[in-house]
């Protein structure tokens, strides 16, 4: 990474890995081939997007034809929410999701209120967890869909998905969960915890962007989506498009990589993470929001009490001075263009005030334990400034 770069931002997105990068890069060049052309040419490109959605399924355990590629996990949750909505309206049309979901997952919902729909947002404790028996008391019979994702991208939090399948399925329903900060992070298999429809992006995890996948149960149960996109029937008619055939590659080879090596990353990044929140918990005023417990080992959302994050974010990437530009963030990198405060925060019960005196780091695997004291030095210096202009 760049010298002068300390990237800890890694939840908005990540550096591709090399390896990654090499595997797409004739794809590109060489190996231009539409897939769906029949002459030996489009056949490389056919048989490298099949090995790809192998890697994709092996990577959340399932099989390759559940896998649909898509642009991005935006896309597929717009696919999925929009789908099953579609598909399932004869059985009703109420959807059950979280308040703390992504802008994606939120948006969509509101789109879908626009359109007949009706839409429960589960709320969180404190801690940014649900209660399994709201879930339960918000169930009725003409509930399609429950939408819960598996990690908050701005906390890290964990939802208790195994739970929460159970509940949706004993009621009869499909559940769905954005795992774009879970996948390539933690061991994920689609039968086991119950997903009916799972989200993922090659950009979170060390791929590129512009490429993400839509996981769509066949068995033992059939779920049913009509496509978003028409056209050559691309994707078993899911999503028609010539298909992006470096993106589905990098993908492939990234959710590869992921499956095996992320218990060894997970380590060094939880380290990482632990050494960073302990040594920032050391400067008066500082919290952390969120469950501590339940939580990613690569995230720490710090409340600074009193100072304004946009100050912080402006102070760590100062040109001025001779340390290197840190990158980290407030609120999530998808709606960081409006001045709200984050949504996930306030739901969590904090006030505007604090949701603004936060910070989310988010580490990744190329950070190094060098990164650490730097980071720390350096916000202690911009949080001593900024309450002694204010006091
Ligand atoms: C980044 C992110 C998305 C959007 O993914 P894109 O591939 O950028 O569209 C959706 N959900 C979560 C939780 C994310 O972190």
């Amino acid at each position: 990474m760049n010298d002068n770069l300390i990237y800890l931002d890694n939840n908005a997105t990540t550096k591709i890995d090399p390896r990654v990068l090499e595997v797409m890069l004739p794809y590109l060049t060489d190996y231009f081939a539409n897939a769906n052309s029949t002459h030996q040419f489009g056949l490389r490109a056919h048989d490298a997007v099949k090995a790809a959605r192998k890697q994709v399924s092996n990577l959340i355990g399932a099989e390759p034809n559940e896998v649909i590629f898509t642009s991005g996990a935006t896309e597929a949750i717009n696919l999925a929410l929009k789908g099953v909505a579609e598909n399932y309206s004869n059985k009703g049309k109420h959807i059950i999701t979280v308040a703390t979901e992504h802008s994606a997952v939120l948006d969509t919902c509101k789109y879908l209120e626009s359109r007949g729909f009706e839409v429960s947002y589960l709320s969180v404790a404190s801690d940014g967890l649900i209660a399994l028996d709201e879930l339960k008391s918000l169930l009725r019979p003409d509930t399609i869909l429950v939408s819960v994702m598996y990690v908050n991208n701005e906390t890290g939090v964990v939802q208790p998905i195994r739970e929460i399948a159970s509940v949706a399925h004993e009621a009869g329903v499909l559940f769905l969960s954005d795992c774009t900060q879970a996948v390539g992070k933690i061991a994920i298999n689609v039968n086991e915890i119950g997903i009916d429809l799972l989200c993922l992006s090659g950009h979170k995890i060390y791929g590129p962007k512009g490429v993400g996948a839509l996981y769509v149960r066949q068995s033992p149960t059939r779920v049913r989506i009509p496509a978003l996109l028409h056209g050559g029937g691309h994707e078993r008619g899911f999503r028609s498009g010539t298909l992006n055939v470096p993106g589905i590659v990098a993908l492939g080879k990234a959710c590869e990589i992921a499956s095996l090596e992320m218990d060894k990353d997970s380590n060094a990044i939880l380290s990482l993470r632990d050494y960073l929140e302990s040594e920032l918990c050391s400067i008066e005023g500082t919290s952390i929001n969120g469950n501590v417990t339940n939580r990613l080992y690569n995230v720490s959302n710090v409340l600074f009490r009193g100072v304004d994050s946009d100050a912080i974010i402006m102070g760590l990437s100062n040109p001025e001075n001779d340390l290197p530009l840190i990158a980290v963030s407030n609120g999530s990198a998808c709606t960081s263009t409006s001045i709200e405060p984050s949504h996930v925060l306030t739901a969590m019960g904090l006030d505007e005030t604090a949701a603004f005196n936060s910070i989310r780091f988010s580490i990744g695997k190329y950070n190094s334990r060098e990164d650490i004291p730097i980071v720390v030095a350096a916000i202690k210096n911009i949080v001593a400034d900024l309450r002694a202009m204010v006091s």
